[in-house]
């Protein structure tokens, strides 16, 4: 079922639109099914998981953190990390700029965004971004920033979820035109899961994280 589901999916979403199936709580099996067929890239919310996948799969899968990220465990996915999603703090961007330089790394990151109405959800607000503007920052040169992430309010109202995508378009729109428009790796942004990956692809979506719809609910 897993790779059927995540072949009839690849065939719903544009060929320009990544697609980062979400393994988190599923077994490496699950993983292989979908591997099997040709996914490579994977994406965990919590390190321990993700470092044990990482331990015992296949070399070339490409893992992208998604879940929110503790400055304490920065050091356990810095040797081979390829994108974390999940920069909501600058404090956690140091961090990882700082354990990127031990491994001799660039790290990709996006910048996760505070959208939705739920407020359990992190991320950062449109309006504390000065660090953007700060010589620290200017510094980093282990990191690379490559766009936005942001989560829409879990509800079946799809005008609601509508306008929440719609709001980190346009904080993309505007970090494009201006910190970042020397940056060409400045280009994605990811939202869009398993319920709302259709909308997020409306509005502009160029990284889907859908999980549930390839590997069924999670327990
Ligand atoms: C779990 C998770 C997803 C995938 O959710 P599904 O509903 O299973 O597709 C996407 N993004 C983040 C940040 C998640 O934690």
């Amino acid at each position: 079922m897993i790779a059927e589901n995540l072949l009839k999916l690849k065939n719903k979403i544009p060929e320009k639109v990544t697609l980062v199936v979400v393994s988190k709580t599923r077994s490496n099996d699950a993983v292989m099914e979908a591997y099997n067929v040709g996914q490579r890239i994977f994406g965990e919310n919590r390190v321990p998981e993700m470092v044990e996948k990482q331990e015992s799969l296949p070399g070339d899968i490409e893992w992208h953190f998604i879940g929110h990220l503790q400055t304490n465990k920065v050091k356990y996915l810095a040797d081979f990390v390829s994108m974390i999603h999940s920069v909501d703090s600058f404090k956690v961007l140091k961090e990882i700029n700082k354990r990127a330089k031990t491994a001799d790394r660039v790290i990709d990151v996006l910048l996760q965004f505070h959208i939705a109405k739920e407020d359990s959800k992190y991320g950062l607000d449109a309006d504390d971004l000065d660090f953007l503007d700060g010589e620290s920052f200017a510094g980093m040169n282990h990191i690379r920033v490559c766009g936005v992430m942001g989560m829409a309010t879990f509800t079946d109202d799809h005008a609601v979820v509508r306008s929440e995508f719609q709001k980190l378009r346009s904080i993309f729109d505007m970090l494009k035109a201006g910190k970042f428009s020397d940056a060409p790796a400045f280009r994605e942004i990811s939202m869009g899961m398993s319920g709302d990956y259709e909308i997020a692809i409306e509005e502009g979506s160029t990284m889907v994280r859908v999980g549930s719809e390839i590997f069924g609910p999670r327990d």
